[in-house]
């Protein structure tokens, strides 16, 4: 079978994409770390250092395609409890692998779990301080429609920020890491939940995914201001940055 992206409309993508979900949710973490290497942590970390979350006053954040929480519970903790982040996700069984992290780690007081589309956001307009994305947007079947939204529920001085996995640009290192995904990584997912299939669907919506320039050009497209990027390992991953100015 092949997953390739060609011939399937908006419907069927993000039918496929919750599949992969509800399937590895339980063991998203662990595959997350295996797949990348334990580097997602640092990618993230270097996100919440970007966003500089205010220690001071009480704000509000919104980490979107937020998964089982990672982003979200970087967020509070470096806010030190000055955050109120709500995860939200189209994907009920990653919100429940979060929910519970999160009563383990006695944070839940700071968060909010709503499942729901990246591309109808059930909020406001002008209600968030932040929007957050992590290897959520490659995901989203329309994702114009979603960085339009994204503009929409921030307030005016809002940060933007995305990160995501991006072209590499050190020919050696993109070597190793196209073997890596199309090889490694598939078989990670095939040992550690039985199915190594969903996995070749996601490592192809990679490549599929715009590069460094094209994405924040679409961004600034979305209204946002003063865009700009960062690589992180030459580029495997890349954090955007936008203001709602
Ligand atoms: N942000 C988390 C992290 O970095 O660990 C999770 C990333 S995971 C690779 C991608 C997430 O995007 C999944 O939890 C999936 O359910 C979610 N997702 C896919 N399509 C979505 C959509 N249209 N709206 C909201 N979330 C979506």
């Amino acid at each position: 079978t092949s997953f390739g992206f060609e011939n399937v409309g908006d419907g069927e993508k993000q039918r496929r994409v919750d599949d992969v979900f509800h399937k590895v949710a339980v063991r998203y973490d662990v595959m997350n770390d295996l797949m990348s290497a334990g580097m997602h942590r640092v990618w993230k970390d270097a996100l919440v250092t970007a966003l500089n979350p205010s220690r001071s006053r009480r704000w509000r954040s919104l980490d979107v395609a937020g998964g089982t929480g990672d982003v979200a519970f970087r967020i509070v903790e470096a806010s030190r409890g000055n955050a109120e982040v709500t995860v939200l996700d189209i994907n009920g069984s990653m919100l429940e692998v979060g929910r519970k992290r999160a009563e383990q780690n006695g944070i839940g007081r700071n968060l909010a779990f709503v499942e729901a589309n990246a591309e109808a956001l059930p909020f406001d307009d002008g209600t968030f301080d932040a929007y957050t994305i992590a290897f959520g947007i490659r995901n989203v079947p329309d994702i114009p429609k979603a960085l339009a939204e994204a503009y929409r529920v921030l307030k005016r001085g809002g940060r933007f920020l995305c990160l995501e996995f991006s072209e590499v640009d050190i020919p050696p290192l993109e070597a190793f890491y196209e073997a890596w995904s199309f090889n490694a990584i598939p078989r990670i997912g095939e040992m550690v939940t039985g199915d190594g299939e969903p996995y070749r669907y996601l490592v192809e919506s990679i490549r599929k995914f715009p590069n460094q320039d094209n994405f924040a050009a679409m961004i600034r497209e979305a209204g946002f201001g003063r865009v700009s990027y960062k690589n992180y390992t030459g580029g495997i991953a890349a954090l955007h940055s936008g203001w709602k100015l």
